[in-house]
């Protein structure tokens, strides 16, 4: 059972102006909208969560009732929640809640009674109920992290190692929380069922055991490693293959590399960002790759022949006679290979122009310009 934290899931201040607000709100949705972020289900559910918090935040009545019902349920918090629980949801004992929204509703009519009702099933995720916290196997969490890779790795692909600190099952107990022969006994609150059923006259649901949280029992003596949560986190060394031509910022999903499964579930991923470190020599742009030379003006106005440096190593290039400061000159097919696609290598020209000329030099220029250059 998690409280939907709508100042949080909005990022703004408990007594922020509708304004703020709003303005808040306008800027979270051009973010996380569908149309400019197609196929992604995890800015999908974030685009409804935003338009749910607005809608009762908007509403001075319904921002009133949520305030309460945040109130209580701040008070509430218990230590450790549900794994399900993500950013934004504060995990509360809906009992208390109940307790003390029964001693207020008395003194309300009938109406606004039923008006809290739905008001109420509003702000919880029940969802979580089913999902995480009865013994239905879910997948873990999907961990995110990044990594920074030479240029090079990125043009050509390899591979590049990363340690995480990972959770993973506790040996000592294999998962269960309890130190190793000393099992565990029926949970006195919920007696066994994992679940506790309230009615309230205003409706009737049951919520999951915050004592055994759902599992029905309890451990007599908490494991030694890990202290009852079951699971330990270590240094983990995985092996990350980049695939070559991967661009800055893209991400690269290893599946079951994330959070430990819950109850037996499959394992989250691990999501990398890759950032790609800027290269001494080489621009990027797209699959195009950038590289400066210098020549010097002689050899701009009568043309030579340069090395350039390329990701395949050194080619020779020709420089035309009359080639311009700052011109871009093209190799085909020289640029970052994508699938079957490879950008190009542009060289662009630099001129040195000579700061100080000998006298000889000036006479020789001179006839120059006298020629009508
Ligand atoms: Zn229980
Ligand atoms: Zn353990």
């Amino acid at each position: 059972m998690s409280f939907k934290d709508f100042y949080k899931i909005l990022n703004v201040q408990e007594n922020s102006s509708i304004d703020e607000i709003k303005k808040q709100y306008r800027k979270l949705v051009r973010k996380y909208h569908p149309d400019k972020n197609p196929g992604n289900k995890q800015a999908e559910e974030k685009f409804k969560e935003i338009n749910e918090a607005y809608e009762t935040l908007s509403n001075p009545n319904k921002r009133q009732q949520y305030d309460t019902i945040r109130k209580y349920g701040s008070r509430f918090n218990y230590q450790g929640g549900t794994p399900g629980g993500g950013q934004g949801y504060t995990d509360v004992n809906i009992e208390d809640i109940l307790k003390n929204f029964s001693k207020k509703g008395r003194r309300k009519s009938s109406r606004d009674s039923d008006s809290f009702n739905d008001i109420f099933s509003q702000f919880f995720d029940f969802n979580d109920i089913s999902s995480s916290d009865m013994k239905i196997p879910k997948k873990g969490k999907d961990l995110l992290t990044s990594i920074t890779i030479p240029f090079e790795t990125a043009v050509k692909g390899g591979f590049q190692y990363l340690t995480i600190e990972s959770e993973n099952i506790c040996e000592r107990c294999t998962g269960s929380g309890a130190e190793p022969g000393s099992g565990s006994v029926t949970c006195p609150k919920c007696q066994g069922r994992g679940t506790i059923s309230v009615n309230q006259g205003l409706f009737a649901t049951s919520y999951v055991c915050p004592e055994c949280q759902g599992k029905g029992s309890i451990i007599k003596n908490p494991c030694k490693k890990c202290h009852g949560s079951g699971h330990v986190e270590s240094p983990k060394t995985i092996k990350v293959t980049i695939p070559k031509g991967i661009d800055n910022n893209s991400k690269i999903r290893l599946r079951g590399k994330g959070g430990p499964g819950i109850n037996g579930g499959p394992a989250g991923d691990l999501i990398i960002i890759i950032n790609i470190q800027p290269h001494s020599t080489y621009k990027r742009d797209g699959l195009d790759i950038e590289v400066e030379t210098s020549i010097s003006l002689t050899d701009a106005l009568l043309g030579t022949e340069i090395t350039v440096p390329t990701m395949d190593g050194k080619v020779k290039l020709k420089i035309p006679p009359g080639t311009q400061p700052n011109s871009k000159l093209r190799l085909r097919g020289k640029g970052i290979p994508y699938e079957n696609e490879r950008g190009d290598l542009f060289i662009k020209v630099l001129v040195k122009f000579p700061s100080k000329l000998t006298d000889n030099q000036k006479k020789l220029i001179k006839q120059l310009k006298d020629s009508g250059i």
